[in-house]
């Protein structure tokens, strides 16, 4: 929980309005994973849906390929993986999300047998009913690579969960979403969690993240929408 956290007007009415929703979750609730390649990258594709899911009673994990080792600003490398494995825990805290780390170094991903079944493994142990993962048409390796482990671990669990994709600004490519989520109304929330990776220099990319959830919103006749793609073989996920 986040009593600290100042709620606006719009997100306090907003949680009203899902009040009747949210003890009918409660009942059931979900549970879902949102695979991503570095601390930051779930947040950036999906930090909006991330907090309309845990507005609503559900369980949401925030798996990180790695600890971002490569790369945290002006500090020493060393200390990379420290600084950025807080500040992911603290994004998760702004979205009552949990944090896991999936054991890879940054940049140097792993694609292999073994890797393979560690994945698996990792994510079975959640029981997942829906996995969020990075669209695989991506400029970045270590993305490719966990959209890669995620499919291969869905294809070994006979496909029991829902699988979706996400876009992260400037990485994603060649991507065409179906399925929409509005974000219009948890945007503080979302822009505390990108903003926990300060290492990360949020503000050289946060305003384009913003710029394609608007666009995203544009596409679905929303102020502000995350964007996804179902696989087509995935059963149909609850979406908030
Ligand atoms: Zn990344």
């Amino acid at each position: 929980m986040n009593s600290a956290l100042p709620i606006s007007r719009r997100e306090l009415i907003a949680s009203a309005l899902a009040l009747p929703l949210l003890a009918e979750s409660l009942a059931h609730p979900l549970k879902i994973v949102v695979a991503g390649g570095h601390p930051g990258d779930p947040e950036c594709g999906c930090a909006g849906t991330i907090a309309r899911y845990t507005a609503l009673g559900h369980n949401v994990v925030l798996l990180y390929l790695n600890r971002g080792e490569g790369f945290c600003g002006g500090a020493s490398l060393s200390r990379c993986a420290d600084i950025r494995t807080a500040e992911a825990e603290k994004a998760c805290q702004v979205l009552k999300a949990r944090a896991l780390f999936g054991g890879q170094y940054d940049g140097r991903a792993i694609v292999d047998p073994p890797h393979y079944d560690d994945f698996a493994r990792v994510l079975a142990a959640e029981s997942p009913d829906l996995v969020f993962t990075h669209w695989p048409i991506d400029r970045h390796r270590d993305h490719r690579a966990v959209s890669m482990l995620t499919l291969d671990a869905w294809l070994k669990a006979g496909k029991r969960f829902a699988l979706y994709y996400y876009e992260v600004a400037e990485d994603t490519m060649m991507f065409s979403p179906g399925d929409y989520v509005d974000i219009s109304l948890v945007e503080s929330r979302r822009r505390a969690a990108c903003y926990a990776h300060a290492s990360q220099q949020p503000d050289k990319w946060y305003p384009k993240q913003v710029e394609i959830t608007r666009f995203r919103g544009g596409e679905s006749g929303l102020q502000q929408a995350e964007a996804f793609v179902r696989h087509p073989e995935s059963k149909i996920g609850l979406l908030p």
